[in-house]
């Protein structure tokens, strides 16, 4: 009988990946391929393609243990294409079919490529997901708005996810009131798991040194899992040291600590070592036994069977061009500052050196600090789109641009945000230790010294009056401003204006 070639992509390394459960093992050829493509559709940080590479590595040598044939093209192959569809037709040509199949890729790009592709290619659904697209799309259909809440409490219904009789445990959806606590440096805090690189992982560093050492990032240390076991020791260390407190700490930063109570399970998840409905189980089974308490695990598993699932049914749903979307027309080119240039602003410096060196900032500083900055210096959402999708080693698009364009940016015109996400300096002052010690003060409202949120985000809210003015979540902004009186109006406007022109001089801000 011919074989097949199933396709596994470098995010599909998931021995359950509905292609494989598909295929027959005695004759079909597994193929994987580290192609140029993939590596440079944008420049991702060093650490992103070795956590890639080295997971890929290790997950076809996990496969071929398990008896599967594995036609496996490294970066560095002699004949190799560039692409994932060069690498198929090669494939093809090798073992004498044109029969392929597949799991869905999780981005348009991808899916595109394949149906445009000379081959017979039969594309399952990705089912590693809670919801199908045809479940979460039924739950569209004729909504007037989308709200994550209510996508979530269907999830929970469906998983039985904290789940009492039919009811909520605890009482209620969502704890999230309870999770806005400010942190304090805690030497004690236990910090995400480190692994120590094997010898795969060492070459595929040497690889990614001498052919992306270049990229924004710092490749070394490099500490991430790469294999199943070692991200399920990740998860294990989490549920055990620091979801207790998750909720309390979920929104505060701190300049010394990095990560605070977050899990850093999402390059994990994303790629397919761990399955979202597993860690959720276990986050259950921990407040099941008395160990964490309803707000932290409410809260964690909010962000995967809520968030985590909402976005990518949007992102499927809203198609190919959603990340083109640019609903406020905001044209400014994304400042230097976010490539490591100088800045004054305590808060973004730390926010870019630790996603230099970590390809992490955890969601609050994604979207406080360099998200909500953006906005309101009218960044182009687009090249924003670029540098998360480059910089953070969780990133792909399908999550990756709904957080960005939809959440951070409302360029979306409003489908994932009922408002913006905007704040002054002084959100940034009550959940971080940032402000204490930044050149700017966060106390001044206008002039030379003031911090730049506190002059963009009321400028920002001028100008953009006629579409936001009547939204109901901002009534009470627009009259504060008005409160104002002209006078300050002047004094905000001018120092929104020096700002920007800073920006598009490329001076320190
Ligand atoms: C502008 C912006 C860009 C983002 N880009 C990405 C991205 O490229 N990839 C990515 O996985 N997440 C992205 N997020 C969502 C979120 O910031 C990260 O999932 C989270 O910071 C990952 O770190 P963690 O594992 O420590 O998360 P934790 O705080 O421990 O959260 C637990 C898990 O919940 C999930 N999760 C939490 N929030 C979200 C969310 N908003 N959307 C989807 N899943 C969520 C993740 O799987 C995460 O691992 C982005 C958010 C913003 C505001
Ligand atoms: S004062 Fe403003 S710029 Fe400085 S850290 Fe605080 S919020 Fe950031």
């Amino acid at each position: 009988m011919v074989s097949r070639l199933i396709l596994v992509l470098g995010d599909q390394l998931s021995m359950d990946v509905a292609a494989l459960r598909k295929a027959d093992k005695t004759r079909d050829i597994v193929v994987m391929a580290e192609v140029t493509d993939e590596t440079g559709y944008v420049a991702h940080h060093p650490k992103k393609i070795a956590l890639v590479l080295s997971a890929m590595r290790h997950f076809a040598m996990a496969l071929k243990k398990d008896g599967w044939t594995v036609a496996y093209t490294y970066l560095d192959d002699a004949g190799a294409t560039r692409s994932i569809v060069g690498e198929l037709m090669r494939r093809a040509e090798e073992y004498d079919t044109t029969e392929v199949l597949a799991t869905t890729p999780g981005e348009w790009r991808l899916i595109e490529a394949l149906n445009n592709a000379p081959l017979t290619l039969s594309m399952l659904p990705d089912d590693r997901f809670v919801a199908s697209q045809t479940e979460f799309d039924d739950w569209a259909k004729g909504r007037k708005s989308l709200r994550m809440e209510y996508f979530y409490r269907e999830m929970r219904r469906k998983t039985g996810l904290l789940m009492d009789d039919g009811a909520p445990a605890g009482g209620k959806w969502n704890f999230d009131h309870d999770n806005r606590k400010t942190a304090q440096p805690d030497m004690l805090r236990s910090q995400p798991m480190q692994f120590t690189p094997d010898d795969v992982t060492e070459e595929v560093l040497s690889l990614v040194e001498a052919r992306f050492g270049k990229n924004f990032g710092a490749l070394r240390p490099f500490h991430l899992a790469v294999t199943r076991p070692d991200a399920l020791r990740a998860l294990d260390h989490f549920a055990k040291y620091q979801l207790p407190e998750f909720g309390d700490y979920q929104d505060a930063m701190l300049c010394d600590d990095r990560f605070l109570n977050h899990s850093l399970l999402s390059p994990y998840i994303n790629l397919g070592l761990l399955s979202p409905l597993e860690v959720c189980q276990r986050v259950e089974k921990e407040w099941k036994d008395g160990r964490v308490p309803i707000n932290s695990a409410e809260g964690y598993i909010r962000q995967i069977i809520g968030w985590r699932e909402y976005v990518r049914g949007l992102y499927m749903r809203e198609g190919p061009e959603y990340p083109q979307r640019n609903v406020l027309n905001q044209t400014r080119d994304l400042p230097w500052m976010y490539w490591g240039g100088e800045t004054r602003m305590n808060c973004l410096r730390h926010a870019v050196a630790q996603t230099r060196e970590d390809g992490y900032a955890h969601h609050i500083q994604r979207l406080m600090v360099t998200g909500n900055f953006a906005l309101l210096a009218g960044v182009d959402p687009h090249q924003l789109h670029e540098w998360y999708l480059a910089v953070y080693v969780d990133a792909y698009e399908w999550v990756e641009a709904p957080n960005t364009v939809g959440m951070s940016q409302w360029a979306d015109g409003g489908i994932i945000a009922s408002k913006p996400y905007v704040s002054s300096g002084s959100y940034i002052d009550r959940m971080s230790d940032y402000c204490a010690s930044c050149e700017y003060s966060v106390k001044n409202k206008t002039g030379e010294n003031a911090c730049p949120f506190n002059l963009l985000y009321w400028d920002f809210l001028d100008r953009h009056r006629d579409r936001f003015a009547r939204n109901p979540r901002m009534g009470t902004m627009y009259a504060t401003w008005d409160r104002m009186g002209a006078e300050r109006h002047d004094a905000v406007r001018d120092g929104a204006a020096r700002i920007l022109k800073r920006l598009d001089r490329g001076e320190v801000v």
